[in-house]
């Protein structure tokens, strides 16, 4: 199959429409990620998704709607949704509801509850209402492989396996939703995003952060997400975090980097703006910068890739602090790292 990329035009739109109402896949911009789209009550359409993705079946997908008026077709609309969507919505925040019938099972892999959200890219926007569908869409990479937030990332993932991906260029927040679960008693984030637990506070009087966020799932534990289960984001390289005050991280990433490069090793450093000039004589790419954890937040996946592009064996990656998009950022990083930390103050104390 020919996978055409095209701008998005009011005929490219109309295009994107009548292959999702024909039970097809649209690669499309959010401002999360770009997204894999189809008819979310067509079953075989929703078959598909997995089958171009190599998605474990029992992995759920999220249904995205134009209009919150839409919702009540597919689930129980409970008041802490409504209170979320005129909140939050359109926007980065995925919300767990209990199913109605109209929903095929292979959307929510059996479960009973659906994963539900009204995004607010203009182009995904334009989509939905031109369809007129409730859309289900996981992220548009190859199952295991970083979210793509460029049309280019979806294209060098799944070309053959689509007819049409709408450019609408790169993704603003970069990192998947939040997803929250409101089907237990107190919300619970069980994946950060773009919606953070302390803007959630500002209008719920309580919220859960599931604890498995920062840390691998013990033997045995459920994933309360399934997506949770499964290894997410990790480059072919290998990829430490080091934590520690920025001049000792440094000291320790350099001595590392010496050791690689006594043995031929490629060494790469994704640093922050304001810690480049401890890095000389080592190849840094700057993540964004400390005082506004929302840039690093959105180059994350597309650095990875391009470390995975450039062949590079050994990755090292300064931290951010667990909070706001941070805690986001830091889920992300840890799955990519397989949660290696190497502590820089503990090392520099010795
Ligand atoms: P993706 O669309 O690739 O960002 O993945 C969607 C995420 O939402 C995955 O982590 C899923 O496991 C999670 N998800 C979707 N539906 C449900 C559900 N009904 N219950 C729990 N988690 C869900
Ligand atoms: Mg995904």
């Amino acid at each position: 199959m020919e996978t055409k990329l095209l701008m998005p035009t009011e005929a490219a739109i109309q295009e994107a429409a009548r292959l999702l109402q024909a039970g097809q896949l649209v690669g499309f911009p959010t401002e999360t990620v770009y997204g894999l789209g189809a008819n979310a009550l067509n079953e075989d359409a929703v078959r598909s998704i997995f089958a171009a993705k190599g998605r474990p079946a029992d992995n759920p997908l999220i249904v995205h709607v134009a209009d919150p008026a839409q919702l009540d077709h597919i689930c129980e609309v409970t008041d802490t949704a409504r209170l979320l969507i005129s909140t939050f919505c359109p926007g980065p925040l995925t919300m767990l509801l209990m199913k109605k019938g109209t929903v095929p099972s292979v959307v929510t892999a059996g479960l009973p509850s659906v994963a539900v959200r009204i995004p607010s890219h203009p182009v995904a926007r334009d989509m939905l209402a031109a369809c007129q569908l409730p859309i289900a869409a996981p992220s548009a990479n190859t199952s295991g492989k970083p979210s793509p937030t460029t049309a280019q990332h979806v294209l060098d993932d799944l070309r053959g396996r689509l007819p049409l991906i709408l450019d609408g260029g790169e993704c603003q927040v970069g990192l998947e939703s939040t997803v929250l679960d409101l089907t237990s008693p107190i919300p619970t984030i069980l994946r950060p995003g773009g919606i953070t637990p302390e803007m959630l506070l500002t209008v719920l009087p309580e919220v859960k952060v599931a604890d498995s966020i920062l840390r691998p799932l013990m033997d045995g534990e459920k994933a309360l997400s399934p997506g949770m289960r499964y290894k997410h984001y990790a480059p072919s390289g290998t990829l430490s975090m080091v934590k520690g005050k920025p001049e000792n991280v440094a000291n320790l990433i350099l001595a590392r980097a010496r050791e690689a490069a006594a043995k031929g090793q490629a060494v790469r450093v994704l640093a922050f703006e304001e810690h480049l000039p401890l890095y000389e004589g080592v190849e840094t790419v700057c993540i964004g910068s400390v005082e506004n954890p929302a840039s690093a937040a959105q180059r994350l996946f597309a650095t990875l890739r391009q470390a995975d592009d450039d062949h590079i064996p050994l990755l090292f990656s300064e931290v951010l602090p667990a909070s706001g998009i941070g805690l986001a950022f830091m889920n992300r990083l840890c799955r990519a790292a397989g949660f290696t930390e190497l502590d820089a103050d503990a090392e520099a104390a010795k």
